[in-house]
């Protein structure tokens, strides 16, 4: 299968990168027969910026052209296109071990200037394997303003063979004068079938459960897929459904706010149990303490366990984060149902499997009502974005959730 299979709904944005990497892999062979030309007046070129909505496949994209750049297969030479899926090349990258492909990938926060320099510093490296060196930085948006003005440097004057590409939810969320050194592609949230067909086609889920994971998670393959395999989503998509249903008093809204925010905070301890203790361990013997848990620390390793832990809570507070935001998504899907059927729309419900639930709502309020709980799950969503105290945003949400 092509690496470009991978990519749901985004004719364009394939085309335009097949043509990219056509003329990348012509700047190799020639470069290779000793008559390089000029990279820049070509499709190719040293920066790419990936914008699309959440789920759209950002990612997916530029894993897809970093593996077709590294495309070794003898078919490109025939006219086939860079990407072929199976050579070393293409393997090596998809797998996450090609020697000259750098996928960052975060989940903190922010990225700051120190670790902008050490990619800096990679970047800079000739490739291995002759190719290219490619760095993915999927969460460009993430780039502090220093760690922005480093990389900034690197896009400015790149290495012969670098190539960066980077992926953010939009133009704005990277620094102007970054995105006007990039070239730019755009993907759109792919359509509901085209998502439903690709859970069925490559990881083999049953075409009903594809189907209705799909339409619930209105094209983000990401959560679609999760929702497909994960029981846990499931159930945590299905409580959080529940809450129109009881957001009836005061003390319902309070119950219901707290329990989003429980729910959260369990996702955060879970992926706590499955990471840190390891990561705490292997930084022990990294550091050289003594194995077992009497081993004392060597002198003057402190400050980088201290920074591990900083680390692991900046992460805790980003899962807990997240995770409170796919349930503000679910929420809101649910009263834009509500109100497609007050409105008497006759597009598909996105949460068909909660219809009756979305019924009764519809029939006993009026859309005015319902635009305002969406404006309310809204505004929570932003207060959560400025940092407002979680339990006061969500309870302020509940709140105004309830029916009158
Ligand atoms: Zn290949």
């Amino acid at each position: 299968m092509a690496v470009w299979d991978d990519l749901v709904g985004q004719d364009q944005v394939t085309a335009q990168l097949v043509d990219a990497s056509r003329d990348a892999d012509r700047f190799v062979t020639a470069a290779a027969e000793g008559s390089a030309e000029e990279i820049t007046a070509s499709k190719m070129t040293h920066a790419w910026l990936f914008t699309g909505p959440p789920g759209s496949g950002r990612s997916t994209a530029a894993r897809a052209f970093a593996a077709s750049l590294q495309c070794v297969s003898p078919d490109r030479k025939l006219g086939g296109a860079p990407g072929c899926g199976f050579c070393d090349g293409c393997h090596t990258t998809t797998v996450g071990t090609h020697a000259d492909v750098e996928i960052v990938r975060t989940d903190l926060l922010s990225i700051g200037v120190k670790e902008t320099r050490d990619l800096v510093r990679r970047a800079q490296l000739s490739p291995a394997g002759g190719r290219w060196q490619v760095i993915v930085l999927e969460d460009a948006d993430r780039l502090t303003e220093g760690a922005g003005n480093v990389l900034l440097k690197a896009i400015e004057e790149p290495a012969p063979r670098t190539v960066w590409l980077l992926c953010a939810p939009s133009l704005e969320d990277v620094l102007p004068t970054i995105r006007s050194r990039c070239r730019l592609l755009t993907l759109r949230t792919p359509p509901v079938d085209a998502v439903a067909d690709v859970l069925v086609r490559r990881d083999g889920i049953e075409p009903e459960l594809a189907a209705q994971s799909a339409r619930a998670t209105q094209g983000h393959i990401g959560r679609a897929r999760r929702l497909a395999t994960d029981e846990r989503a499931r159930a945590r998509r299905a409580a959080v459904l529940k809450l129109p249903m009881r957001v009836d008093d005061v003390g319902g809204c309070l119950k219901a706010a707290q329990e989003l925010l429980d729910a959260a905070g369990e996702d955060a301890k879970q992926v706590a149990e499955e990471v840190d203790a390891k990561e705490t361990e292997e930084l022990r013997a990294a550091l050289g303490a003594a194995a077992g848990t009497g081993g004392r620390l060597p002198r003057g390793t402190a400050g980088a366990m201290k920074e591990l832990q900083d680390r692991q809570k900046r992460r805790s507070t980003r899962t807990q984060r997240d995770s409170l935001d796919l349930a503000l998504i679910d929420l809101m899907s649910f009263y834009r149902d509500v109100l497609a059927l007050q409105l008497g729309s006759r597009v598909a419900l996105a949460n068909a499997d909660v219809r009756a639930a979305v019924e009764r709502i519809a029939s006993g309020t009026k859309p005015e009502q319902t635009l305002r709980r969406i404006e309310s799950v809204i505004a929570c969503r932003q207060a959560l974005d400025r940092n407002v105290a979680p339990l006061l945003a969500v309870e302020s949400m509940t709140m105004a959730l309830r029916a009158g």
